[in-house]
């Protein structure tokens, strides 16, 4: 946009000056059709004019000049006898000549002077006589100058004439006898343009009412005989005069003045001395001219062609031209043509330059005004039309530095422009950079794993913050570090091999384990996934992501160990259900021997160890079936603190004479809901632990108290049970894994690890918490809290554990298949006083109770024996006997029996092993409460 403004600016700009035409501009103008005029060249000669020269030879013999009018008479009349159609004489006569002619003898009449023969010579010929008006403002009255009018008409607007003519103030009057002889006369006069240089010459002049003719165009009327002319005068356009069939153009506001063209040419040239020897070539149907110029000495004018342009060439060039109809012209609507051709031209460059790269429109514009400059030249030559270049010469001239000027000024701000937006987006692109930068950064340095890259010999290059961490790293120079030295050492050789393997190309896993070293000598354990760093396509060595799997290693650890545990488990609870038949009878009976022969005191001290062995194996099998079949007993509202007394009893004979077992019990009842078997069995594993760490004695206490509600501890109440003890105590490490199962420091045969636990479990199952306090060599306490219950002493007799021995005479039919537990069972109900008969299995004991006669009152039964299933017997019993109460015992969870499908709500169930309290308690409840009197009590 701005280049076609700056275009159309520079266009307007010149259009408008050469429409002003200032001075400078009119010079420059000239110039520039002075030089397309000389290209132009000069035309070529009609070959109808001839000049006689007055050369040096024709001086030589005849004098100087101006010669004597005799001798110019002479001239004259020759050429006029040579046949020449004009004589044009390029001089004036304005003093008279009053000598006697001698150049021509004495023919002529005495008296005679030299003008009188010379008129006598020009008299009614062809001949045209010269004059000069004068233009210099020195009016004069010239009576009789000679001047002769043209013929013929003028047309045109008033103003015309006053412009389009010279107006000459008086003339330089010829010899009045001459002047009347001649039959024609023209003026002389030539304009030169301001410069001083003669361009144009005058055609015809306004003088008073007439106007009259300059020579040149006096001659060319006499040798055409053109008897008139008309001359078009315009205000606006180019004057034109029409001589016969001729017409020749003028140039706009050019005062009626023919442009002549070309250079000084060469024409015919006779020596007026050959001339008067009569010694010349026809002259027939030749315009002669005679003048004193064309000795070449006075009158030279300057033209554009040369600087010394003789005045009768001057004339001869005018008459050739006009004969030929072949003078410059440049009428107005030439201007306006010249003007346009800039226009385009301005409009050409600005769009070549918006199109293309200077260095392609600068030729091409500079070829384009070289073509005007020859085409204007050509033009001329050939129609004599002149165009001036100027106007489109100088649209170029200006135009074209003055767009490249804005388009680089243009060019330049885009560029810096660009710069400036491509400054800013590598700014920006820096920003993303930095920013995506420090967003990996933060992404590899805070991320879990930890990673680092190595070089081909193995030496760190990056290590993130974890890595760092992890070895101790922090704040050192990785650089000459390498990741061997955080391995274990059994790893390295591994490590390595696999490294070189890498290295040689083989094809190994990228995901392995292994175990780091840290510098506390502490081992990690690591997962790694392992890549090539690659950097412009070579392999520069490799990147780690590293886990840490210490803990998935340890879970796996004790998802195996618990496995293992499970399978351990469901074995001992097989072992155990077999192994409790037989505790029931070895602890059954020594209990009896113990109680009911007093003549085996001297047994006695070997009897209790039987006991204190039963009662320890009874511990362990307990453990190993709450362990292995996660058994929930039956919960009851129990006063702990009776239980712990209870308990505390039971557990002195266990700890032998040199550990001192206390209680400290609250006072008032502290009420839970949980088994009390369950309980008891927490309370006797935590003293047998506590007699295990004091093998030199010490002491054990229990404690009771209640506990919360508290804001800091819990919203609910607990019962508190303490157990402490003087013994060894426990190091960190083994209070770390002390509720694991297997977890024991005993030696092999001692320790099983079941008894925490188990107490872990139990308490976990009663919604408690469990605490340990110890340090190595201070004792330890372990802290139980059960939520505490309402209290309901319906049942605390149950849970209390001190049933009444219920004596009782019913009969009581007992299916049992293993002998010695029938046996043992026989002898305590006996012993209470029951009418016992006893079978070995199903299919016996319906017999039995067929052919038996009086009542059977009760049917103990094993819930799972050979031949027929106790349920089966029951239920064909009942069908039989359907007054028989039922009682079924099994070593068998309540869970394994549901799972055997002999599980109903109706079933009274007894669990082996059991005390012999709890078997006839369960027997009274069965049979009604028609309670015996109470006798001794039986204890566990
Ligand atoms: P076990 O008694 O068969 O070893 P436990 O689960 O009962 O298994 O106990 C686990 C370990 O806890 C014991 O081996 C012992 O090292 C430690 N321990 C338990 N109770 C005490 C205690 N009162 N004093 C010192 N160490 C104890
Ligand atoms: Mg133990």
């Amino acid at each position: 946009m701005r280049t076609i403004l700056t275009g159309a600016a520079i266009a307007a700009f010149v259009a408008g000056i050469f429409l002003v035409r200032p001075p400078a501009v009119e010079a420059l103008d000239d110039w520039a059709c002075d030089l397309v005029g000389r290209l132009a060249g000069r035309g070529h000669l009609s070959g109808q004019v001839v000049i006689v020269e007055i050369d040096e030879g024709s001086i030589t013999r005849f004098g100087r000049w101006p010669w004597p009018r005799d001798l110019q008479g002479l001239v004259i009349r020759r050429i006029l006898n040579q046949g020449a159609a004009t004589v044009v004489l390029d001089t004036t006569f304005n003093t008279e000549d009053r000598g006697i002619p001698s150049a021509i003898g004495n023919h002529e009449p005495p008296g005679s002077t030299n003008d009188d023969f010379i008129a006598a010579v020009i008299r009614g010929r062809p001949v045209v006589a010269g004059y000069v008006f004068r233009l210099d403002g020195a009016v004069s009255s010239p009576a009789n100058c000679g001047l002769k009018p043209l013929p013929g008409s003028a047309t045109g607007p008033a103003g015309s004439w006053e412009t389009g003519f010279f107006h000459p103030s008086g003339a330089v009057c010829n010899v009045p006898q001459l002047a009347g002889a001649a039959m024609g006369a023209g003026f002389l006069n030539a304009a030169p343009d301001t410069d001083g240089k003669l361009r144009r010459l005058p055609l015809a002049m306004e003088y008073g009412d007439g106007l009259y003719p300059s020579l040149a165009l006096a001659a060319f009327q006499m040798y055409r005989q053109v008897p008139a002319v008309q001359l078009r005068l315009n205000a606006r356009e180019a004057s034109r005069l029409r001589a016969g069939t001729q017409t020749v153009r003028l140039e706009d506001r050019s005062y009626m003045r023919l442009r002549f063209r070309g250079g000084p040419r060469t024409f015919p040239y006779i020596a007026a001395a050959k001339v008067v020897d009569e010694t010349v070539p026809e002259l027939r149907g030749k315009i002669v001219i005679v003048g004193g110029s064309a000795l070449g000495l006075p009158n030279p004018v300057p033209t554009p062609a040369a600087s010394q342009f003789p005045e009768v060439e001057i004339q001869a060039t005018a008459i050739d031209n006009l004969l030929q109809g072949d003078p410059f012209h440049r009428p107005a609507t030439v201007h306006l043509w010249e003007l346009l051709l800039a226009v385009a031209a301005g409009v050409g460059t600005t769009i070549l330059v918006a199109r293309l790269r200077p260095w392609r429109s600068i030729p091409i514009v500079f070829c384009c005004a070289v073509g005007t400059w020859a085409g204007c030249a050509i033009l001329l030559s050939h129609t004599g039309l002149l165009v001036s270049p100027l106007p489109l010469t100088a649209v170029v001239v200006f135009s074209l530095p003055a767009i490249l000027l804005v388009n680089y000024g243009r060019e330049k701000q885009r560029a810096e422009s660009v710069e400036r937006q491509m400054a800013s987006e590598r700014e920006t692109a820096r920003d993303v950079l930095r920013e995506s930068e420090f967003r990996y950064r933060r992404l590899v340095e805070n991320i879990n794993d930890a990673i680092i890259v190595d070089d081909s010999e193995g030496r760190l290059v990056f290590a993130n913050a974890r890595f760092r961490d992890w070895f101790g790293l922090e704040g050192k120079d990785i650089r000459d570090m390498a990741l061997e030295d955080y391995v274990a050492p059994e790893w390295r050789e591994p490590l390595r091999e696999w490294r070189n393997r890498r290295i040689a190309g083989e094809s190994v896993p990228n995901h392995f384990e292994y175990q780091g070293l840290r510098r506390d000598a502490s081992r990690i354990w690591i997962e790694a996934l392992v890549a090539d760093a690659v950097e412009e396509g070579k392999v520069t060595g490799t990147q780690w992501a590293l886990r840490d799997i210490t803990e998935r290693k340890r879970i796996q650890a004790q998802y195996l160990q618990a496995q293992k545990m499970e399978s351990i488990g469901r074995l001992a609870g097989g072992v155990a259900h077999d192994f409790n038949n037989l505790l029931q009878i070895i602890n059954g009976y020594t209990e009896m021997l113990l109680e009911e022969r007093p003549d085996a005191a001297r047994y006695r001290t070997e009897l209790e160890e039987i006991r204190g062995a039963g009662q320890r194996a009874a511990e362990l099998t307990r453990n190993l079936l709450t362990l292995s079949r996660k058994e929930v007993g039956k919960p009851r509202s129990l006063d702990v603190n009776e239980l712990v007394a209870e308990a505390a009893k039971m557990c002195r004979r266990l700890i032998g004479e040199d550990i001192e077992l206390t209680t400290q019990l609250n006072p008032t009842p502290s009420i839970v809901f949980a088994d009390s078997g369950q309980l008891l069995q927490i309370l006797m594993n935590l003293v047998v632990n506590a007699r295990d760490a004091m093998p030199q004695g010490g002491r054990i206490v229990m404690k009771t108290r209640n506990v919360g509600p508290d804001e800091n501890f819990d919203r609910r109440a607990f019962v508190y049970i303490g157990v402490t003890d003087t013994g060894s105590g426990m190091n960190d490490d083994v209070k770390r894994h002390l509720f694991e199962p297997f977890f024991t420091t005993k030696e092999r045969g001692k320790g099983t690890g079941l008894g925490l636990s188990t107490v872990y479990g139990i308490v976990e199952q009663n919604s408690g918490k469990i605490e340990v306090t110890s340090a190595p060599g201070e004792g330890t306490t372990i802290h139980i809290y059960l939520p505490r219950a309402a209290e309901d002493p319906e049942q605390r007799s149950v849970a209390s554990g001190k049933s009444p021995a219920m004596k009782g005479s019913e009969t009581v039919l007992l299916a049992e298949d293993q002998s010695s537990v029938r046996r043992y069972l026989r002898s305590v109900l006996e012993e209470f006083g029951y009418r016992v008969v006893d079978v070995a299995n199903g299919p016996d004991a319906l017999v039995l109770a067929k052919q038996f006669e009086g009542t059977i009152d009760l049917l103990i039964t094993d819930l799972i024996m050979p031949l027929m299933d106790g349920r089966n017997l029951a239920e064909q019993l009942t069908a039989i006997r359907p007054g028989t109460k039922v009682l079924f015992m099994s070593g068998s969870s309540k869970e394994d029996i549901a799972r055997r499908g002999m599980d109903t709500p109706d079933l009274v169930y007894l669990q082996k092993p059991f005390a012999p309290e709890e078997l006839i308690s369960k027997v009274r409840e069965l049979l009604g409460s028609q309670a015996h009197p109470p006798g001794r009590a039986i204890g566990m």
